[in-house]
């Protein structure tokens, strides 16, 4: 890697579903990191369910081989891009994501885990998904659900880095969706998916997707990043930009992050 931060968490067009049609490719990426001089890894979803079930995923059909085939390309001319995936986390498909582990873990520079849903329709990442599930589901279970799929995800070992810990409070939060008061918010339980990333010599994430949203912060928080890094934990710090404007504008943060880190 030619320079010394690095942003683990972009997503491109074609091949992240959720980037707009006009919205960045490797190559405006490649141009914007070059100029910055920030190394970035291409980051893109790979959510097994839709990866096999829906024709229209961007990699059905074994597309990820093309996908590696475009960036080894570029590879070729830039030595600052990292091929990588964020690939979704589905309890009842251990055995799959591990064979998908085995046969692309190589290949790949870096894959970080991620939950996006659990119930297939109803991701808690966007807003009209998390309103369906709340429909369903009191917001009490929602959490509490999120918290023991993450322990499940992060003992299963199967990914080495884990993406935005704590994203279940992207909309769940004083500033949207406002959590009921039986539900447990507390700081503390994401210390101990912590706790549990830094046992099993996982790396978090500190993901700068929250700062677009009205939480207006980090996933996890600064303090949860600072207690963690203080007992050991590992972090790698990624944008999750899914447009240009939004990778160039967190440049600054990002180094700002990885000095703060690197202070601690
Ligand atoms: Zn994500
Ligand atoms: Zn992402």
């Amino acid at each position: 890697m030619r320079f010394k931060f690095t942003d683990y968490h972009v997503h491109t067009k074609p091949w992240s579903v959720d980037v707009a049609e006009e919205g960045p490719t490797f190559e405006d990426y490649i141009r914007v990191a070059e100029e910055q001089q920030i190394n970035v890894c291409f980051l893109d979803h790979y959510e097994l369910h839709y990866v096999e079930n829906d024709k229209t995923n961007p990699f059905y059909n074994g597309k990820i081989d093309d996908y590696l085939e475009e960036i080894d390309i570029y590879k070729e001319t830039y030595d600052f891009i990292l091929s990588g995936l964020e690939v979704d986390y589905y309890k009842d498909k251990e055995i799959k994501l591990m064979e998908f582990m085995d046969d692309y873990g190589e290949e790949l520079d870096f894959i970080g885990g991620s939950i996006h849903e659990w119930i297939i329709g109803y991701p808690i990442t966007t807003k009209a998904g998390l309103t369906k599930l709340l429909e369903k589901l009191p917001m009490r279970q929602i959490i509490d659900d999120y918290f023991e799929l993450s322990t499940k995800m992060i003992n299963s070992q199967i990914f080495k880095n884990i993406c935005h810990i704590d994203t279940i409070f992207r909309y769940i939060n004083n500033n949207e969706f406002i959590p009921t008061d039986d539900c447990d918010i507390s700081h503390d339980r994401v210390i101990d998916l912590g706790r549990l990333c830094i046992k099993n010599r996982i790396k978090i994430e500190l993901n700068l997707s929250g700062l677009r949203f009205p939480i207006k912060r980090t996933f996890p928080s600064m303090d949860v990043m600072k207690q963690l890094k203080k007992e050991g934990a590992g972090f790698f710090v990624g944008s999750d930009s899914h447009s240009l404007d939004y990778f160039k504008d967190k440049i600054p943060k990002l180094i700002d992050a990885y000095k703060l880190l690197n202070q601690i």
